[in-house]
This record gives structure tokens, sequence and C-alpha cells, in this order.
């Protein structure tokens, strides 16, 4: 067993801070006050090519796995770009897996390159506002005509969708009460033609800097070249994508947790009450103390997830309880922090009570707390279904 990072993992985590040096806290703060997608740090990322780490070398991408994904998505959520940085650029690196797993040569050939070079951006349309977590009861309708696919429907909380060029869509293409099992769902990737989609951005807590939204589509016409796989296969190959989306989240939530601390431990060791710097008190020190033990913790199930994953193993146990365990570990060192600097930790300028706002982010979605702790009670201990 070796826990080291090697030379090149090292590599990439020098590489991307340098990348992530020029966007400091203060380029983040503004994001997060003004809004507006993060244009130039996604250009940046795209001109030294980090967009297509894990994509295959004959696309144009990098060809690593999921563990060197992991170590970016992390250092840039570490350096202090948080949540806010990681979304700017999330979907580019897991989203398209199903793709790269289920698509054939020509759509690889057409797809990947241009969402390596930062030309395509893309939204990942699932979550629907009736469905909700569960997903088999998709109500987008997408009806066959010919060559092309008409979509309608609605979609909610579609992160990116008023700055994306595509879109990686689930939609129905059999009448749920004809649908066996999982099937009766079709994956397409395609034009987010603004003719036929209208999305309207949720107002939230957080990360302002990178839009969520409702998304209206009407009439959507959909070329039969853009269904991913074969027709009603689409939940299977969403499937496929979840565990690396889970190890993402979970690397982010460990970094994003992680630039907490550092913020909170420099402001313990420079604030002096009653004489003395407040990191002196007991009080202060253990709870910074044991989040550190709880990141380091959720970082190495990340980490074992992820090895899992490129070693072709089964990792569903493990990349959703490196999710759960490194969101609630963010959130708790995000706490400590607010708590650590006093009422200071409520001031924009010190961060920390952005960051709190965006592990919410981690701890709620992709998949909510409860549905994993249901996953891990079903699957790994052997207890009945419950949802
Ligand atoms: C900032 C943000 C960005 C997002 N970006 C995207 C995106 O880009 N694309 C996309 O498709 N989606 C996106 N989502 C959606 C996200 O994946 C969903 O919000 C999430 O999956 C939860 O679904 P829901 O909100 O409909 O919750 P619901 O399904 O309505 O669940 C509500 C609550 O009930 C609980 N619950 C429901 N059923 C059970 C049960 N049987 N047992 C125990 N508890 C249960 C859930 O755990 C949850 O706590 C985003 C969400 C947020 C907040």
């Amino acid at each position: 067993m070796n826990f080291a990072w090697s030379p090149e993992q090292e590599q990439i985590r020098a590489a991307i801070e340098r990348v992530c040096e020029p966007f400091d806290a203060d380029y983040w703060l503004r994001k997060d006050r003004d809004g507006g997608f993060p244009e130039d740090f996604h250009r940046a990322l795209a001109a030294s090519g980090w967009l297509g780490i894990a994509m295959p070398e004959a696309y144009g991408g990098a060809g690593l796995g999921i563990s060197e994904a992991a170590l970016m998505m992390h250092t840039i959520a570490a350096t202090g770009a948080g949540l806010s940085g990681a979304s700017t650029v999330h979907m580019n690196i897991f989203g398209l897996h199903p793709v790269v797993v289920f698509g054939s040569d020509e759509q690889k050939k057409r797809w990947l390159p241009p969402l390596i070079a930062g030309r395509d951006r893309a939204c990942f349309a699932v979550t629907e506002p009736d469905a909700g977590l569960n997903t088999l009861k998709l109500k987008t309708r997408a009806v066959r005509d010919g060559d092309h696919y008409t979509v309608s429907g609605q979609k909610v909380w579609i992160s990116t969708a008023q700055v994306a060029t595509k879109m990686l869509l689930l939609a129905r293409t059999t009448p749920v009460e004809r649908a066996s099992g999982t099937d009766g769902l079709s994956l397409f990737y395609t034009d987010f033609d603004r003719r036929a989609i209208e999305a309207r951005e949720i107002d939230k807590m957080g990360r302002k800097a990178v839009d969520s939204n409702q998304v209206f589509i009407d009439g959507l016409r959909v070329p039969v070249e853009d269904r991913i796989g074969d027709e009603g296969r689409g939940f299977s190959y969403i499937l496929h994508g979840l565990n690396p989306e889970r190890i993402l989240v979970a690397a982010e939530a460990v970094g994003l947790g992680r630039a907490a601390l550092q913020r909170a431990a420099a402001y313990a060791s420079e604030r002096e009450v009653f004489g003395r710097p407040i990191g002196q008190n007991q009080a202060i020190q253990h709870p910074l103390a044991a989040s550190w033990m709880e990141l380091e913790a959720a970082h190495l199930m990340a980490q074992k997830a992820a090895w899992l994953y490129d070693q072709g193993q089964p990792c569903a146990a493990e990349a959703n309880s490196a999710k759960y365990l490194a969101a609630e570990a963010c959130y708790r060192a995000c706490e400590n922090a607010i708590l650590t600097h006093g009422g200071m930790g409520y001031a924009r300028e010190y961060h920390v009570e952005r960051y709190l706002r965006e592990a919410w982010i981690p701890r709620l979605a992709p998949v909510s707390p409860q549905l994993i702790l249901c996953f891990i009670a079903e699957k790994v201990l052997g207890l009945p279904k419950s949802y």
C-alpha cells in the first residue's frame, strides 16, 4: 500500500496552484457579490489544457484517471476558489463521461475537442421539479420524428445554463407506464438552442458566479445523431458517471474545508484577546484539530474510491461514503472557521462566511446525505430498501 502522491501528481497540484494564483480570495469575493461567470478563470484552465485531464488522449485529453481529476478539483477549491472555482469547470471534467464510455467515435470526435479547448461549455440537465431524487420518474419527453426527436419539459437547478452552449440531457422516450425497470429514458448531448430553451436563474444562497436555473424546453429539435448509445438506456449510462462525480464533489468539499481551516488557523494565531492569541485556548484549538482529522479521513476515502474506480473495480460504497464524509467535514470546518473568527466571521471580507454558504452545495447535491445513508444501509449492510 502506498499513500504518497507520485511525482506526476505533485506536478499537477503545483501547476494547478500556479493557474489559480492570480484568482485570489478577493477575486472570488467580488464574483460572489457581483455574479458573472468566471470567464477568465475558465479560459486560464482551458488554455493550459486542464479541461481534458480525464479525457482520452485520442481526442486531445490527457488520458489521466479520476484520481488526477480529483486532485485537480481539490487543489482548485483549496486555493480559496472554493466551490465557485470548482463549479466553473466541474461539468467539463466529469460530465461527458457517458460520452467517453458509450459515445461513438464520430460523436467523440465531434464533441470532446471543443469542450477540452473551452469553446463549448456543457450543462448537465437531469433534475426535474416533480421527480426530485427519483430520477426514474422524469417527465421531460423526447418524441422521435424521423431523423430527430422533439423535446419538451422542465428541468430545475441546472448549473451554468446561462452560459452553456451544450447540454447533456436525460429525457423520457418511453411513457412511464410502459417503461420497465430502469429503461425508458434516453441520453442526449445537444446544442443548448435558446430558441427552444429558456433558462431562468435561481436566486440562491451562495456561489453566485456559477448560475443555477429553471430550464423550460419547448419543442427542442434534437438530431438522432445527438443521442448517446441506445434509445431507452440513458439511465444506465448516467449511472456510470455517478461514482466519478461523487468522488470529484468529495475532493472539492475537502479542498473548501481545508481553505476554511487554513484561514481559521491563521486568524487564531494572529488575533490576541486577554493578552494572548485566541489559538492558545483549547476551546479554539480542539474544533480546528477535529476538523483537520475529519477532512483528512474524508480525503483518504475519496482517494480510495478514486483508486478503485481507476482500477476498474466497484466503488459505489466508497464514492458515496467519500461524498457524505467530505461534505459533512467541510461544513463543520467552515462553521468552526466562522466561530474562530468571532464577529469577524460574519464579515464578508474574511471569506469564511462565503465558504460556509458554499459548503451547503456538496451536502445537498448531487445526492442528499439521507439517500447516501439509505444506499449504504441497503447495499452494504443488507437492510431492506427504504426508498
Ligand atoms: C447549487 C445546486 C446545483 C445543482 N446543479 C445541478 C445540475 O447542474 N444539474 C442537475 O441535474 N441537478 C442539479 N442540482 C440538483 C440536485 O442534484 C438536487 O437538488 C438533488 O439531487 C436533490 O433533489 P431535490 O432537490 O429534488 O430533493 P427531493 O428529491 O425533493 O428531496 C428532498 C429531501 O427529502 C429527502 N428524501 C426524499 N426521499 C427520501 C427517502 N425515500 N428517504 C429519505 N429521505 C428522502 C431527500 O434526502 C432530501 O433531503 C443542483 C442543486 C443545487 C442545490
